[in-house]
């Protein structure tokens, strides 16, 4: 089996990208699995930057190819925010997700919908001692004033799929994983992961 490091310790997208690839024949490992504790400095001005930072940090610390994603959420009306800092977006230190998604509503109040949105995901691989493969998704759709459903994580509950008229967090997590970013990020991942293992006759 190939093994893969799924390197996150963001439970929502462990479990999220642990169903992406379950069909790929891939032995996924994640850094619970062997007792990796790390916590990865997310600095970076780009999600690629972040993105293979964090994978080749992982790789380094545990010598697998190790797959990362950077992710977040860019609102028009805000001018692209938060971006990059989605998961650090309210000003007070211990917020949580539901803290973000309250202040990302304040502050569209009085500004004109739809608020037109899109996640964006960047998928770094890493090969231990090797070059980093980055690949990316997006998906499209709308932020409403008022939460909808209980799946997903982070901003799923007041993102909209206009066309379905249901939230992200509404889907089941098999329609999420064809429709979101991530997903999209992981479709590219895919080739480009088999290419490796391959070229190392694994
Ligand atoms: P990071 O990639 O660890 O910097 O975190 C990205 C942040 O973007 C998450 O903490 C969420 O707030 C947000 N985000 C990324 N992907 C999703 C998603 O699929 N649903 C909801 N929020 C997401």
């Amino acid at each position: 089996m190939y093994k893969l490091l799924i390197a996150t310790n963001n439970k929502g997208k462990v479990i999220e990208l642990q169903d992406l690839l379950k069909d790929t024949g891939f032995e996924l490992v994640t850094p619970a699995d062997i007792n990796l504790d790390l916590d990865v400095d997310e600095d970076g001005t780009t999600y690629a930057e972040n993105a293979a930072k964090k994978a080749q940090a992982f790789a380094f610390a545990s010598g697998l190819i190790s797959l990362a994603d950077d992710s977040g959420l860019e609102v028009d009306a805000l001018d692209g925010a938060p971006g990059l800092y989605s998961a650090r977006y309210h000003p007070k230190p211990g917020a949580n997700d539901a803290d973000r998604r309250a202040y990302m509503l304040e502050n569209l109040q009085g500004k004109p919908q739809p608020w037109t949105a899109h996640f964006h995901a960047t998928i770094a691989i890493a090969v231990p001692e090797q070059d980093v493969h980055i690949v990316e998704g997006n998906c499209y759709g709308e932020i409403i004033p008022e939460e909808r459903g209980t799946g997903g994580f982070g901003y799923d509950p007041i993102f909209l799929f206009p066309e379905l008229n249901r939230t992200m967090a509404e889907l089941e997590m098999e329609e999420k994983n064809r429709l979101s970013h991530r997903a999209k990020a992981v479709m590219n991942a895919i080739p480009v992961l088999r290419k490796i293992f391959m070229e190392r006759g694994l």
